[in-house]
Protein backbone atom coordinates (compact mmCIF):
# COMPACT_ATOMS: atom_id res chain seq x y z
CA UNK A 1 0.00 0.00 0.00
CA UNK A 2 0.93 3.66 -0.65
CA UNK A 3 2.07 5.50 2.89
CA UNK A 4 3.01 9.26 3.73
CA UNK A 5 6.09 9.87 5.42
CA UNK A 6 7.62 13.01 6.11
CA UNK A 7 5.82 15.53 2.94
CA UNK A 8 5.96 12.11 0.26
CA UNK A 9 4.00 9.37 -0.45
CA UNK A 10 5.49 6.45 -1.27
CA UNK A 11 5.12 2.37 -1.11
CA UNK A 12 5.01 1.07 2.63
CA UNK A 13 7.85 -0.56 1.94
CA UNK A 14 10.15 2.32 1.47
CA UNK A 15 9.10 3.94 4.61
CA UNK A 16 12.72 3.92 6.83
CA UNK A 17 12.28 5.84 10.23
CA UNK A 18 15.33 6.14 12.71
CA UNK A 19 15.36 3.91 15.72
CA UNK A 20 16.51 7.17 17.31
CA UNK A 21 13.05 8.16 16.85
CA UNK A 22 11.32 9.40 19.97
CA UNK A 23 8.00 7.85 18.72
CA UNK A 24 10.09 4.38 19.07
CA UNK A 25 11.96 5.04 21.97
CA UNK A 26 9.21 6.87 24.62
CA UNK A 27 6.12 6.73 22.33
CA UNK A 28 6.09 10.34 22.34
CA UNK A 29 4.00 10.92 19.56
CA UNK A 30 0.14 11.46 19.19
CA UNK A 31 -1.66 9.36 16.34
CA UNK A 32 -5.75 9.96 14.96
CA UNK A 33 -7.42 6.74 13.02
CA UNK A 34 -10.34 8.63 10.60
CA UNK A 35 -12.58 6.46 8.85
CA UNK A 36 -13.05 6.89 5.35
CA UNK A 37 -15.63 5.34 3.26
CA UNK A 38 -15.96 5.52 -0.83
CA UNK A 39 -13.86 8.52 -0.12
CA UNK A 40 -15.59 10.21 2.12
CA UNK A 41 -14.54 11.39 5.96
CA UNK A 42 -15.72 10.62 8.81
CA UNK A 43 -15.87 13.72 11.51
CA UNK A 44 -12.71 14.70 9.72
CA UNK A 45 -12.86 18.74 11.47
CA UNK A 46 -12.92 16.65 15.23
CA UNK A 47 -10.54 14.43 14.73
CA UNK A 48 -7.70 17.36 13.40
CA UNK A 49 -9.03 19.37 16.79
CA UNK A 50 -7.72 16.42 18.97
CA UNK A 51 -4.46 15.42 16.76
CA UNK A 52 -4.12 19.57 17.34
CA UNK A 53 -4.92 19.47 21.04
CA UNK A 54 -2.97 16.36 21.58
CA UNK A 55 0.13 17.99 20.08
CA UNK A 56 -0.49 20.97 21.93
CA UNK A 57 -0.67 19.01 25.38
CA UNK A 58 3.35 17.46 24.64
CA UNK A 59 4.22 20.82 23.01
CA UNK A 60 4.75 19.54 19.47
CA UNK A 61 4.57 22.09 16.87
CA UNK A 62 1.54 20.97 14.57
CA UNK A 63 3.24 20.57 11.14
CA UNK A 64 0.28 21.09 8.89
CA UNK A 65 -2.89 23.18 8.46
CA UNK A 66 -6.33 21.24 8.57
CA UNK A 67 -6.30 21.90 4.94
CA UNK A 68 -3.43 19.87 4.59
CA UNK A 69 -4.06 17.10 6.65
CA UNK A 70 -7.35 16.87 4.54
CA UNK A 71 -5.04 16.87 1.30
CA UNK A 72 -2.70 13.70 2.97
CA UNK A 73 -5.90 11.65 3.65
CA UNK A 74 -7.80 12.15 0.75
CA UNK A 75 -4.53 11.77 -1.47
CA UNK A 76 -3.90 8.37 0.58
CA UNK A 77 -7.93 7.37 0.11
CA UNK A 78 -6.74 8.04 -3.94
CA UNK A 79 -3.52 6.15 -3.82
CA UNK A 80 -5.59 3.16 -1.82
CA UNK A 81 -8.26 2.20 -4.10
CA UNK A 82 -10.49 -0.37 -1.24
CA UNK A 83 -14.00 1.47 -0.60
CA UNK A 84 -13.51 1.17 3.81
CA UNK A 85 -10.47 2.32 4.97
CA UNK A 86 -9.20 3.62 8.15
CA UNK A 87 -6.53 6.48 7.91
CA UNK A 88 -3.65 6.53 10.39
CA UNK A 89 -2.44 9.74 11.09
CA UNK A 90 0.90 10.07 13.32
CA UNK A 91 2.88 12.73 14.55
CA UNK A 92 6.06 12.18 16.73
CA UNK A 93 8.53 14.27 18.41
CA UNK A 94 11.17 13.47 16.05
CA UNK A 95 14.82 11.76 15.92
CA UNK A 96 17.17 13.14 18.56
CA UNK A 97 20.89 12.26 18.49
CA UNK A 98 20.69 10.67 22.46
CA UNK A 99 17.76 9.00 24.46
CA UNK A 100 17.42 11.78 26.80
CA UNK A 101 13.76 12.25 28.81
CA UNK A 102 14.11 16.05 28.56
CA UNK A 103 12.33 17.30 24.95
CA UNK A 104 15.02 18.73 22.51
CA UNK A 105 14.03 21.86 21.03
CA UNK A 106 15.66 21.39 17.85
CA UNK A 107 14.59 18.27 16.25
CA UNK A 108 11.49 18.39 13.60
CA UNK A 109 8.79 16.04 14.34
CA UNK A 110 7.97 12.77 12.29
CA UNK A 111 4.89 12.37 10.39
CA UNK A 112 3.72 9.69 9.16
CA UNK A 113 0.17 8.34 7.78
CA UNK A 114 -0.63 4.72 6.22
CA UNK A 115 -4.30 3.54 5.54
CA UNK A 116 -5.96 0.17 6.49
CA UNK A 117 -9.18 -1.81 5.55
CA UNK A 118 -11.96 -1.77 7.72
CA UNK A 119 -15.06 -3.98 7.39
CA UNK A 120 -17.79 -2.15 5.27
CA UNK A 121 -19.87 0.33 8.39
CA UNK A 122 -22.05 -1.68 10.40
CA UNK A 123 -25.79 -1.55 9.28
CA UNK A 124 -28.82 -0.96 11.42
CA UNK A 125 -29.91 -4.63 11.32
CA UNK A 126 -29.84 -6.85 14.65
CA UNK A 127 -29.67 -9.84 12.59
CA UNK A 128 -26.23 -8.65 11.18
CA UNK A 129 -24.86 -7.20 13.93
CA UNK A 130 -21.97 -8.21 15.89
CA UNK A 131 -22.60 -8.64 19.37
CA UNK A 132 -19.74 -8.09 22.02
CA UNK A 133 -18.98 -9.78 25.02
CA UNK A 134 -16.51 -7.64 26.69
CA UNK A 135 -14.13 -8.34 29.96
CA UNK A 136 -14.33 -6.04 32.93
CA UNK A 137 -11.38 -4.55 34.46
CA UNK A 138 -9.91 -2.01 36.96
CA UNK A 139 -8.77 0.57 34.46
CA UNK A 140 -4.59 0.51 35.28
CA UNK A 141 -3.67 3.06 32.97
CA UNK A 142 -1.96 6.95 33.85
CA UNK A 143 -4.00 9.57 33.97
CA UNK A 144 -3.89 11.65 30.79
CA UNK A 145 -6.14 9.46 29.29
CA UNK A 146 -7.85 12.19 27.20
CA UNK A 147 -4.97 12.62 25.37
CA UNK A 148 -4.22 9.83 22.12
CA UNK A 149 -0.97 8.75 23.11
CA UNK A 150 0.79 6.48 20.88
CA UNK A 151 2.37 4.96 24.41
CA UNK A 152 -0.47 2.61 24.56
CA UNK A 153 1.01 -0.27 26.47
CA UNK A 154 -1.72 -0.02 29.29
CA UNK A 155 -4.40 -0.43 26.75
CA UNK A 156 -2.82 -2.68 24.74
CA UNK A 157 -2.23 -5.01 28.11
CA UNK A 158 -6.15 -4.41 29.08
CA UNK A 159 -7.69 -5.35 25.47
CA UNK A 160 -4.90 -8.65 25.82
CA UNK A 161 -6.49 -9.47 29.20
CA UNK A 162 -10.14 -9.96 27.10
CA UNK A 163 -8.67 -11.11 24.23
CA UNK A 164 -7.05 -14.13 26.27
CA UNK A 165 -10.69 -15.01 27.64
CA UNK A 166 -12.10 -15.18 24.15
CA UNK A 167 -13.10 -11.56 24.30
CA UNK A 168 -13.17 -8.71 21.98
CA UNK A 169 -12.89 -5.80 24.06
CA UNK A 170 -11.82 -4.49 28.13
CA UNK A 171 -14.69 -2.35 29.67
CA UNK A 172 -12.88 -0.09 32.45
CA UNK A 173 -13.64 1.38 35.93
CA UNK A 174 -11.97 3.29 38.58
CA UNK A 175 -10.98 3.12 41.59
CA UNK A 176 -14.32 4.60 43.19
CA UNK A 177 -15.93 1.37 40.69
CA UNK A 178 -17.14 4.09 37.76
CA UNK A 179 -16.70 3.28 34.41
CA UNK A 180 -14.48 5.28 32.76
CA UNK A 181 -14.10 3.81 28.71
CA UNK A 182 -12.64 0.63 27.70
CA UNK A 183 -9.43 0.19 25.98
CA UNK A 184 -9.96 1.66 22.57
CA UNK A 185 -13.72 2.14 22.90
CA UNK A 186 -15.89 4.47 24.94
CA UNK A 187 -18.96 3.22 26.38
CA UNK A 188 -22.84 3.98 26.73
CA UNK A 189 -25.46 2.41 28.46
CA UNK A 190 -28.95 2.29 28.01
CA UNK A 191 -32.00 2.38 31.15
CA UNK A 192 -35.33 2.62 29.44
CA UNK A 193 -35.47 6.44 27.88
CA UNK A 194 -32.45 7.01 28.84
CA UNK A 195 -28.67 6.70 27.54
CA UNK A 196 -25.96 7.73 29.37
CA UNK A 197 -22.35 8.11 28.98
CA UNK A 198 -19.30 8.86 31.79
CA UNK A 199 -18.74 12.87 30.85
CA UNK A 200 -14.91 14.04 30.04
CA UNK A 201 -11.94 13.94 31.97
CA UNK A 202 -8.83 12.79 31.62
CA UNK A 203 -9.90 9.41 32.71
CA UNK A 204 -11.10 9.02 29.14
CA UNK A 205 -10.43 9.50 25.24
CA UNK A 206 -12.58 12.24 23.78
CA UNK A 207 -13.70 9.41 21.01
CA UNK A 208 -14.63 11.24 18.04
CA UNK A 209 -17.42 8.69 17.74
CA UNK A 210 -19.00 9.44 21.34
CA UNK A 211 -19.76 13.08 20.26
CA UNK A 212 -21.05 12.07 16.90
CA UNK A 213 -23.29 9.72 18.47
CA UNK A 214 -24.38 12.38 21.73
CA UNK A 215 -25.01 14.71 19.06
CA UNK A 216 -27.05 13.10 16.32
CA UNK A 217 -29.06 11.72 19.63
CA UNK A 218 -29.73 14.93 20.87
CA UNK A 219 -30.33 16.26 16.96
CA UNK A 220 -32.52 13.88 15.96
CA UNK A 221 -33.79 11.66 18.70
CA UNK A 222 -36.30 11.46 21.93
CA UNK A 223 -33.67 9.68 23.93
CA UNK A 224 -32.84 11.67 27.36
CA UNK A 225 -29.02 11.83 26.69
CA UNK A 226 -26.88 12.24 29.70
CA UNK A 227 -23.14 12.74 30.23
CA UNK A 228 -23.10 11.23 33.86
CA UNK A 229 -20.63 9.72 36.03
CA UNK A 230 -21.92 5.65 36.28
CA UNK A 231 -20.58 2.78 38.53
CA UNK A 232 -20.13 -1.25 37.33
CA UNK A 233 -22.93 -1.69 39.15
CA UNK A 234 -25.10 0.24 37.21
CA UNK A 235 -23.30 -1.32 34.32
CA UNK A 236 -24.46 -4.30 34.86
CA UNK A 237 -27.97 -3.73 35.32
CA UNK A 238 -28.25 -1.60 32.58
CA UNK A 239 -31.06 -2.37 29.48
CA UNK A 240 -28.14 -2.21 26.93
CA UNK A 241 -24.32 -1.59 26.57
CA UNK A 242 -22.79 0.07 24.08
CA UNK A 243 -19.07 0.58 22.97
CA UNK A 244 -18.09 2.98 20.36
CA UNK A 245 -15.27 3.76 18.07
CA UNK A 246 -14.18 5.07 14.70
CA UNK A 247 -14.10 1.51 13.28
CA UNK A 248 -16.57 0.15 15.63
CA UNK A 249 -19.29 2.62 15.29
CA UNK A 250 -21.86 1.51 17.60
CA UNK A 251 -21.12 -1.66 18.80
CA UNK A 252 -23.90 -3.82 20.83
CA UNK A 253 -22.52 -5.84 23.95
CA UNK A 254 -24.45 -8.04 25.35
CA UNK A 255 -22.19 -9.70 27.75
CA UNK A 256 -19.84 -7.89 30.51
CA UNK A 257 -17.31 -9.79 32.71
CA UNK A 258 -19.59 -12.94 31.93
CA UNK A 259 -22.99 -11.48 33.09
CA UNK A 260 -25.75 -10.91 30.36
CA UNK A 261 -26.64 -7.47 29.69
CA UNK A 262 -30.47 -6.86 29.78
CA UNK A 263 -31.57 -9.99 28.14
CA UNK A 264 -28.46 -11.29 26.42
CA UNK A 265 -29.60 -9.91 22.90
CA UNK A 266 -29.21 -6.84 20.82
CA UNK A 267 -31.50 -4.41 22.37
CA UNK A 268 -33.98 -1.76 20.08
CA UNK A 269 -32.56 1.79 21.33
CA UNK A 270 -29.01 0.46 20.01
CA UNK A 271 -30.94 -0.50 16.50
CA UNK A 272 -32.56 3.27 16.63
CA UNK A 273 -29.25 4.49 17.33
CA UNK A 274 -27.03 2.91 14.67
CA UNK A 275 -29.86 3.59 12.21
CA UNK A 276 -29.66 7.45 12.77
CA UNK A 277 -25.47 7.34 13.09
CA UNK A 278 -25.80 5.26 9.80
CA UNK A 279 -27.71 8.71 8.30
CA UNK A 280 -25.75 11.47 9.93
CA UNK A 281 -22.20 10.30 10.25
CA UNK A 282 -20.65 12.47 7.58
CA UNK A 283 -22.53 15.76 8.57
CA UNK A 284 -18.85 16.76 9.21
N1 LIG B 1 -11.07 5.21 23.92
C1 LIG B 1 -9.87 4.73 23.57
C2 LIG B 1 -8.90 4.37 24.65
C3 LIG B 1 -9.54 4.58 22.21
O1 LIG B 1 -8.32 4.12 21.86
C4 LIG B 1 -10.48 4.94 21.22
C5 LIG B 1 -10.16 4.86 19.75
N2 LIG B 1 -9.71 3.66 19.28
C6 LIG B 1 -11.73 5.40 21.63
C7 LIG B 1 -11.99 5.55 22.98
C8 LIG B 1 -12.79 5.79 20.63
O2 LIG B 1 -12.42 6.97 19.97
P1 LIG B 1 -12.94 7.30 18.50
O3 LIG B 1 -14.41 7.24 18.54
O4 LIG B 1 -12.41 8.67 18.24
O5 LIG B 1 -12.35 6.26 17.58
Amino acid sequence: SQVFLNGDYMPMADAKISPMDRGFLFGDGIYEVIPCYDKKLVGFKPHIARLTDGLAALEIANPYTEQQWRDICLTLADQNPEPNLGIYLHVSRGTDSKRYHAYPDDIKPTVYAFTFEVPTPPVADISKAKAYKVALEQDLRWQHCNIKSTALLGNVMHFQQGYKKGLNETILYNQQDEITEASSSNVFIVEGNTIKTPPLDNQLLPGITRLLVLKVLRQFSEFDVQEVTFTKETLLAADEVWITSSTKEIAPVIEVGGHAIGDGTIGKVWLAAQALFSQYKFEE
